[in-house]
């Protein structure tokens, strides 16, 4: 009933917050010719300025891959608005922006610290698999469906959770209503935004995908079949106009209402396609059941920092947890490589443990308490040598760390399942946010692939996920793992929001995108900053390498992912003659973050290169 009363309250709040609290705006009709429309108190993201990486001030800052969105966060923390509200203001301008890597229709992890409260917490908003939704799905006829037939299909498409996490945020820690921070996204929907190289090369790489799905097609190709060109102005007002609805009626139009409909029927009934693809089994009963959840945060220490992480269901906060524990000892003394050498291992087996333990900690008993004891990670350091690891490394014991072991013990040992060479990373997108009260957000959200599921929503605007490919799928029907398809659980992740504090103060927020990458990113990242002394803004302009165990020919040994400026470099020559292999790839991640300085300004880092430059601001320059 609660709940019910304060959505009902939003249409007001929506359609005259911003008229009351910035004078200074001229505030025309909508485009329906009604009442004054917030949305339009935002024509300032019609004109943003040239994005920079890094920004030096106070008063609150932002950073995101998207110059209209961190302007969005920068206005709304103007206007009176927290770190929180910001946060979800520029989520939902990247829904329209960005619309490749995340949106309404996909879900994420959000870490927020509470100045005033001086705690931490975390809001998972991780997508569900239907209740109707059995493993059997995937193998029709005993038979694992085609990896491709899978990713393009009703059949990968959770739960959405993301307007659900954004409600939650809002109302337990914002300052703002959920009308009132999406009207900067219904602007930039309904105004368009000028199409860079960036979002026509996501779109040339799913033009395929697109051609065969005839809302996608509608939407993001021109007549011709073709991607929009450098330079057009690139409106959405289908996805302009599902925000009003959600602004104006709650989140209940989504997860009870019109929307829901919409989705629900485009999961099983998915839009003409050629060739036709496979029909999921998501319920409105399903949509309506959809909670967020606020989760404490992994906590662990690096150089006497505390590192606040995502728990489970993400594999985040603890992979980087355990890596950084296996490396505590060793001490960088101006040996990069010899270093980088132990970093790589480190995340190697960190990733075999991961592999093996972490998935939904509501179906799977994780032994988080195991994984993150410094015994457990000097058992796993005691097989690091100068040399690197051959073969594939096996998952350690962490129940043998646990003070109190869980009577069900270790899970049959499970091969790691992940297999994909790591290719393109580009998917998601991550903001970092701060306030003048000191409040951060660290933020992840996904619709997984680039291109999610390639359904959008007929009529609506956006994408819907394929997060259910987060699971692992093994070719074996039988097969047991932690992280295995079950109605209602939500695939592991590797989104890794993350803050660092030391004695009670905040240092650095970051996080990024990039699948399984976007561990070894804010690891690698933490590691230039801590050992190797840079300041974030080159700490993480590095070049990259990503070790996630991932042994890419059966009997070989594991390959780390990396980018051509890192493997071409003496360090990446010198890892090599150690025994380390690499597949070369153009980009890892695109993260940006916030330093927190001594003088008490702040340093706002977004990407200067990859997925095309990121944008970084704050309040008061
Ligand atoms: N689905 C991925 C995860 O949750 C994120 C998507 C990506 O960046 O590839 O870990």
């Amino acid at each position: 009933m609660t709940k019910w009363l304060t959505l009902s309250l939003i249409p007001l709040v929506a359609l005259t917050g911003f008229v009351a609290c910035d004078d200074s705006t001229q505030v025309s009709a909508p485009p329906d010719g009604g009442a004054p429309d917030a949305a339009a108190s935002f024509d300032v993201l019609a004109n943003p300025p040239t994005p920079a990486a890094t920004a030096v001030g106070r008063g609150g800052a932002a950073a995101t891959v998207d110059v209209r969105a961190t302007l969005a966060a920068i206005e709304i923390l103007k206007r009176g608005g927290n770190a929180i509200d910001a946060s979800v203001a520029a989520a939902a301008v990247l829904g329209v922006t960005d619309p490749f890597s995340c949106g309404i229709g996909g879900g994420g992890f959000m870490v927020i610290y509470l100045a005033k409260e001086n705690r931490f917490v975390t809001i998972d908003h991780r997508e569900k698999a239907p209740k109707a939704q059995t493993p059997s799905l995937f193998y029709p006829g005993g038979q694992r469906l085609d990896t491709n037939e899978i990713i393009a299909s009703g059949l990968s498409v959770g739960v959405p959770g993301t307007l659900r996490g954004w409600e939650e945020a809002l109302r337990r820690y914002g300052k703002k209503t959920l009308g009132e921070v999406m009207q900067p996204g219904i602007f930039v929907a309904e105004h368009g935004f000028v199409v860079d190289s960036t979002f026509v090369d996501q779109t040339k790489r799913n033009q395929a995908r697109f051609q065969r799905v005839s809302s996608a097609r509608k939407l993001y190709l021109t007549d011709a079949g073709e991607p929009h060109a450098v330079g057009d102005l690139f409106k959405n007002p289908e996805l302009g106009a599902t925000y009003r609805k959600i602004a104006e009626g709650g989140t209940r139009v989504f997860y009870e209402g019109e929307v829901g409909q919409k989705i629900v029927d485009a999961v099983r009934q998915p839009p003409e396609a050629n060739p036709p693809l496979r029909a999921g089994v998501m319920t409105m009963e399903d949509l309506a059941n959809y909670d967020a959840r606020v989760r404490l945060p992994v906590e662990s220490t690096y150089r006497g920092h505390t590192v606040i992480g995502m728990p489970a269901p993400s594999s985040g906060g603890m992979t980087l947890a355990e890596t950084l524990n296996i490396l505590t000892p060793f001490s960088a003394n101006g040996d990069r490589e010899l270093h980088l050498h132990r970093y790589i291992e480190a995340s190697r087996l960190a990733f075999a443990d991961r592999n093996a333990y972490d998935g939904d900690p509501e179906y799977v008993d994780v032994p988080m308490q195991g994984m993150l004891s410094m015994g457990f990670a000097d058992s796993r350091r005691a097989v690091i040598t100068d040399k690197a690891g051959t073969g594939s490394a096996k998952a350690g014991n962490p129940y043998a760390f646990q003070s109190d072991p869980s009577p069900s013990g270790p899970p049959a040992q499970t091969p790691a399942l992940d297999t994909s060479p790591g290719g393109a990373t580009r998917e998601t997108t991550h903001i970092t946010v701060t306030d003048s009260e000191g409040n951060i957000v660290s933020y992840t959200f996904t619709i997984e692939f680039e291109g999610g599921s390639s359904i959008v929503v007929p009529g609506l605007g956006f994408l819907l996920n394929n997060e259910l490919t987060d699971f692992d799928i093994p070719t074996d029907p039988n097969a047991k793992a932690a992280n295995i398809l079950e109605p209602g659980k939500r695939p592991r992740s590797s989104m890794t929001p993350t803050l660092i504090f030391k004695d009670g103060k905040p240092r650095i927020a970051v996080g990024s995108p990039g699948g399984s990458t976007i561990i070894t990113t804010v690891g690698q990242t933490l590691i230039n900053y801590f050992d190797f002394n840079m300041p974030l803004a080159q700490a993480l302009a590095e070049p990259r390498v990503s070790e996630r165990n991932i042994v890419v020919t059966p009997g070989t040994d594991t390959k780390s992912t990396a980018e051509p400026a890192f493997i071409n470099s003496d360090i990446g020559a010198a890892l090599k003659a150690r025994g380390h292999q690499f597949v070369e790839t153009a980009e890892i991640g695109a993260a940006t973050g916030i330093q927190f300085n001594d003088d008490g300004t702040v340093t706002a880092v977004a990407e200067p290169v990859r997925r095309g430059g990121g944008s970084a601001m704050v309040v008061s320059p």
